[in-house]
Formats: structure tokens, C-alpha cells, sequence
């Protein structure tokens, strides 16, 4: 990726200063999602490693890893699998607790989303303290999936999350910081 892509990506997203509460800066990529070039740059430079790679499915987190990983799929013309908050999926799920900044959360999956050995993606808009992504790898491999490699479109490396992810031996991309 060149230093235009990634200068043309972070001018495209918004920070929002003191939200959602005093002292984060939320980094907005409805701007972004917006943009029809800066869109389409984004999921080009996300797809790119990954092609001819034999991908069978993306994984996206709730909500904004639904955006970016459902167009990843289908330009990869691999399968997506949604991982949710507690509560939203219809059918027999598997649960995974992760941690937030104060406290925990859970987050759950289908048991029949993946086929045992089949190589999954995982897709987030963003990559903080990794607390998130690692929840979701945990789950991925409870349900038999091997988990490839995790994309995020902005890093914020002072949090540390990509090294969280790689000493899982899960390879990280992000696009920009
Ligand atoms: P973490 O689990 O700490 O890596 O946080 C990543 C998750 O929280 C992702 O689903 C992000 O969308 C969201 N998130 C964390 N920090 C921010 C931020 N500063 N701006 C926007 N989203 C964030």
C-alpha cells in the first residue's frame, strides 16, 4: 500500500473528540462508508493479500465489521458469518465474554457457522486494545474454524491490541492509524 493510499484512507474517517464519553476519540468511518472511492479503496486494500488464497469465510463484528467484511466476501466470493452481541442470533449459538475498558461483555456466534478447517477472515473497522478481536478468534476456533488472519482499517497501536492478536499466532492487517 502506498503512502497516498493510506493518507487518501485516514482523511476519509472522522474523530470525534469526547465521545462516547470524556477523554476517547471516536474515530467515525461513516465518512468514510460514504465516500464511494474511499469505500472501494478500502475494501480493494483489504481483499488484496488475501486473493487466491482459497478464503471459505469472513468473519465481521457487530456492526461496522458487517459493512466492510460483507463486501470483503463478496469480492472474495467467500461465505460472511456475523458475530453479534448476546441475544441477537436466532439459532444455537456459542458465547464468548471479552473485555471492555470497564468490565466485560459477550459476544456470540452460530455452532454450525463454520465448517471444521475452514479458513476465516476476521473483519473490524478498528483495532483498540485487541480485546474484541480476541474474543472473537477464541470463538472462531471453538466452533473448529481456522482463523487466518484479522483486518481492521484503522490501528490504534498505543493500545497494543495488534500484539494482543498476534500472540494468538493470528497475523494482523490494518490499512491506517
Ligand atoms: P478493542 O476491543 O479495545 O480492540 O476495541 C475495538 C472495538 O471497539 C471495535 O469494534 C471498534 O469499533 C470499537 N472501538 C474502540 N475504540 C474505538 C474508537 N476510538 N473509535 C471507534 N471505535 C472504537
Amino acid at each position: 500500500m502506498t503512502a497516498s493510499t493510506k493518507d487518501i484512507l485516514a482523511a476519509a474517517i472522522r474523530s470525534i473528540p469526547d465521545y462516547p464519553k470524556p477523554g476517547i476519540i471516536f474515530r467515525d468511518i461513516t465518512t468514510l462508508l460514504g465516500d464511494a472511492a474511499a469505500f472501494r479503496l478500502a475494501v480493494d486494500e483489504l481483499v488484496k493479500p488475501y486473493e487466491g488464497m482459497g478464503v471459505d469465510k469472513i468473519a465481521g463484528m457487530e456492526a461496522r465489521g458487517f459493512i466492510l467484511g460483507g463486501a470483503m466476501a463478496h469480492q472474495l466470493s467467500a461465505g460472511f458469518v456475523p458475530i453479534r452481541k448476546k441475544g441477537k442470533l436466532p439459532y444455537r449459538t456459542v458465547s464468548m465474554a471479552y473485555a471492555l475498558e470497564y468490565g466485560t461483555d459477550e459476544m456470540e456466534i452460530h455452532v454450525d457457522a463454520v465448517k471444521p478447517g475452514e479458513k476465516v477472515i476476521l473483519c473490524d473497522d478498528l483495532i483498540a486494545t485487541g480485546g474484541t478481536a480476541v474474543g472473537a478468534v477464541k470463538l472462531l476456533r471453538q466452533i473448529g474454524a481456522e482463523v487466518v488472519s484479522a483486518c481492521f482499517v484503522i490501528d490504534l497501536p498505543d493500545l497494543g491490541g495488534r500484539k494482543n492478536l498476534e500472540a494468538l499466532g493470528v497475523e494482523v492487517r490494518t490499512l491506517a492509524e
